[in-house]
């Protein structure tokens, strides 16, 4: 069994349709993928339309959280899509990156850069609007050369001289939501320090008392000490540990089902799953 449990498309900041997500998730041999867009389970309708025999869709979303300032991702898996306070804090996460694209392209612009929200808009579609469309543009412009290279302190990495905060649910607060709407809570690439800060290990220990399902270990932006380093914490704290793609398009090089999670661990979140069912692909899972 290949398991995939974190990818994106277009209905936030990935490249490929949530069709041709699940299609390229079949192709690469995955039996199981997770959709978890930035803030919102918009994908979801359009990948299960399209989901191939064979492969199994967990339905989820990307959380995006901060803690005393250091911005950190949430995983929510299988939870229930229509349950209201998680629903209303997705609405104000991506209602909010509007504005806040909008700001970062001003601030573009003071630094000279030819940049027009309507680029913005036109690379972003109706997905959630996010820095990796403002990188696209930025590539379109010329002003750099790949969507990473616009990552760096002179334009929109955090703390960078165009970036601008956006609006971030407390984690306690998302992990309690997420539970409440029958979901299941993993700490999305928790060591990934060249993102930016990091939040302490000790936050994790609280995060686990508060009920906090796992967090992810095997994923690109780990390298060995720090899979090590999490792998030990999780097993002192009684996590699950996940691993996967973060898939983006070709937004980022990584591949889908560059990095899996072991089927049983899989089997434990669908177990404490309680908000939705994976859905399988017409004709039945392989697994
Ligand atoms: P935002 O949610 O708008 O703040 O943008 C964060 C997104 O930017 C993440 O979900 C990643 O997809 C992407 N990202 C963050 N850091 C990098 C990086 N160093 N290189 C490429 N993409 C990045
Ligand atoms: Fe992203
Ligand atoms: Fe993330
Ligand atoms: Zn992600």
């Amino acid at each position: 069994m290949r398991i995939d449990l974190h990818t994106h498309s277009t209905a936030s900041d990935g490249t490929d349709t949530p069709a041709e997500l699940v299609r390229h998730a079949a192709a690469a041999g995955l039996d199981v993928v997770a959709l978890t867009d930035h803030d919102t389970t918009r994908g979801h309708a359009e990948a299960v339309a399209a989901l191939p025999e064979g492969l199994t869709l967990v339905t989820g979303a990307e959380i995006s959280c901060a803690l005393d300032g250091v911005s950190m991702h949430l995983l929510a898996y299988l939870f229930d899509p229509a349950e209201p306070e998680l629903l209303r804090e997705r609405e104000l996460l991506r209602d909010d990156r509007v504005p806040r694209a909008q700001a970062m392209v001003g601030r573009l612009r003071e630094l000279g850069v030819p940049i027009a929200w309507d680029q913005v808009a036109r690379i972003a579609g109706d997905g959630s609007v996010g820095r990796p469309h403002i990188a696209t543009a930025l590539v379109e412009l010329g002003v750099v050369p790949t969507v990473s290279d616009a990552f760096t302190p002179e334009w929109i990495a955090d703390g960078g001289r165009a970036h601008i905060v956006k609006h971030e649910l407390d984690p306690f607060t998302a992990v309690r939501l997420v539970k409440a709407a029958g979901g299941v809570a993993v700490f999305a690439h928790p060591a990934a320090a060249k993102r930016g800060r990091t939040v302490p290990e000790q936050a994790i220990g609280e995060l686990a008392a508060a009920g906090l399902d796992g967090i992810e270990v095997d994923h690109m932006d780990h390298d060995r000490p720090a899979r090590e380093r999490l792998r030990g914490l999780a097993r002192d704290l009684g996590l699950l540990t996940t691993g996967s793609s973060d898939y983006h398009g070709s937004r980022k090089e990584v591949g889908l089902g560059e990095y899996t999670t072991d089927p049983e661990i899989y089997g434990e979140i669908t177990r404490r799953a309680t908000g939705a069912f994976p859905v399988p692909g017409a004709g039945g899972s392989r697994a």
